[in-house]
C-alpha cells in the first residue's frame, strides 16, 4: 500500500467553496476522519458550529 506525500496544491473551503492553498496558518477542522481547510476563521467557525450541513456523507 502505498502512502500519498500529501497533494500540493489546494483544498476546497467547503463553506464558501473558495479554493484554498493550506499553508500553516490555514483554518482547519477534522470531520469524519477528513480535515478540511478554510479561508478564514470565520468559514471554520461557521463549520464547527454544524459540519454536517456542509459535509455530503
Ligand atoms: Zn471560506
Amino acid at each position: 500500500m502505498q502512502m500519498h506525500e500529501g497533494h500540493h496544491g489546494s483544498e476546497r473551503d467547503v463553506v464558501c467553496n473558495m479554493t484554498v492553498t493550506p499553508t500553516e496558518a490555514t483554518p482547519r477542522s477534522t470531520h469524519g476522519g477528513t480535515v478540511y481547510y478554510f479561508c478564514s476563521q470565520g468559514c471554520k467557525e461557521r463549520f464547527d458550529r454544524d459540519p454536517a450541513k456542509f459535509v455530503k456523507a
